[in-house]
């Protein structure tokens, strides 16, 4: 079977599973699923939903941009904004 790519990163898929932010599916990528990533969207959703008052492990949690695994912490309102 063919997975579609990954919805987090866009490499090739493992497998679709369950959001742990919500009643939402997506496809996950190995590395994704350790790196515990999830689509930047609605972890943004997720943050504004909530005011960025997020459980400990949301904040743990990260997305991919740019190549690289980024930490939910950057998006946090309270969060030292990054230069360049
Ligand atoms: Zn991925």
């Amino acid at each position: 079977m063919t997975w579609p790519d990954c919805d987090v990163c866009g490499r090739p898929a493992k497998g679709v599973a369950g959001s742990v932010l919500g009643a939402i599916s997506f496809a996950y990528c190995q590395e994704c699923l350790i790196h515990n990533a999830d689509v930047k969207s609605l972890i943004e959703f997720t943050l504004n939903d909530c005011g960025g008052e997020v459980a400990e492990w949301v904040k743990d949690m990260t997305y991919y941009e740019n190549g690289e695994y980024r930490s939910v912490r950057e998006l946090l309102p309270d969060a030292p904004t990054r230069a360049g």
